[in-house]
């Protein structure tokens, strides 16, 4: 009897669901006209980031950095709540879910949402980042979105055709 609790206490903790384990607080937003860093660890918006897709824009930061091109983070992980938000503003913003959704993915749809989305600026570190981004397998998105990269092929792919509609 006493050997079988001791068993159960010692019984590891059932396995984490597949689902992203979010490693600090916060549900990802970034004010408007403010940036973080890429190295930004303590920011939830950085912390939840898919750690390949954090790789290899830390990789290219650092290579853009030689040609004094500064990459600054607007978006990176958000929560679905924090997603949900964002798309009911836009409803607001245009008066139209169809034009919103042109550019705010529901919760279920954004890349943004499972972490293997970012938003970077100035337009300096876009430009950067769509001529030297395969370099890393990062590849802009969405056509109307030139700030918005995720890892879409091998490092020195080709990416694809962006996507005519938004992230
Ligand atoms: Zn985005």
């Amino acid at each position: 009897m006493l050997l079988l609790a001791m068993v159960t206490a010692c019984t590891p903790a059932p396995p984490q669901p597949a689902t992203m384990q979010v490693k600090t607080t916060g549900d990802g937003s970034i004010p408007k006209n403010e940036t973080i860093s890429l190295d930004d660890d303590q920011h939830a918006a950085i912390a939840n980031l898919d750690p390949e897709l954090l790789a290899a824009m830390r990789k290219a930061a650092a290579d853009a950095k030689l040609k004094s091109v500064e990459f600054r983070v607007t978006s990176g992980w958000r929560s679905a709540e924090y997603q949900q938000r964002l798309l009911d503003e836009a409803v607001e913003l245009y008066r139209s879910e169809e034009e919103a959704r042109r550019w705010v993915h529901p919760p279920e749809k954004s890349a943004h949402v499972t972490g293997k989305a970012i938003d970077v600026g100035p337009t300096n570190a876009d430009d950067w980042l769509i001529q030297h981004g395969s370099d890393y397998g990062l590849c802009q998105a969405y056509a109307n979105e030139m700030w918005h990269f995720e890892l879409l092929t091998t490092p020195g792919g080709q990416c694809p055709q962006p996507q005519s509609n938004a992230g």
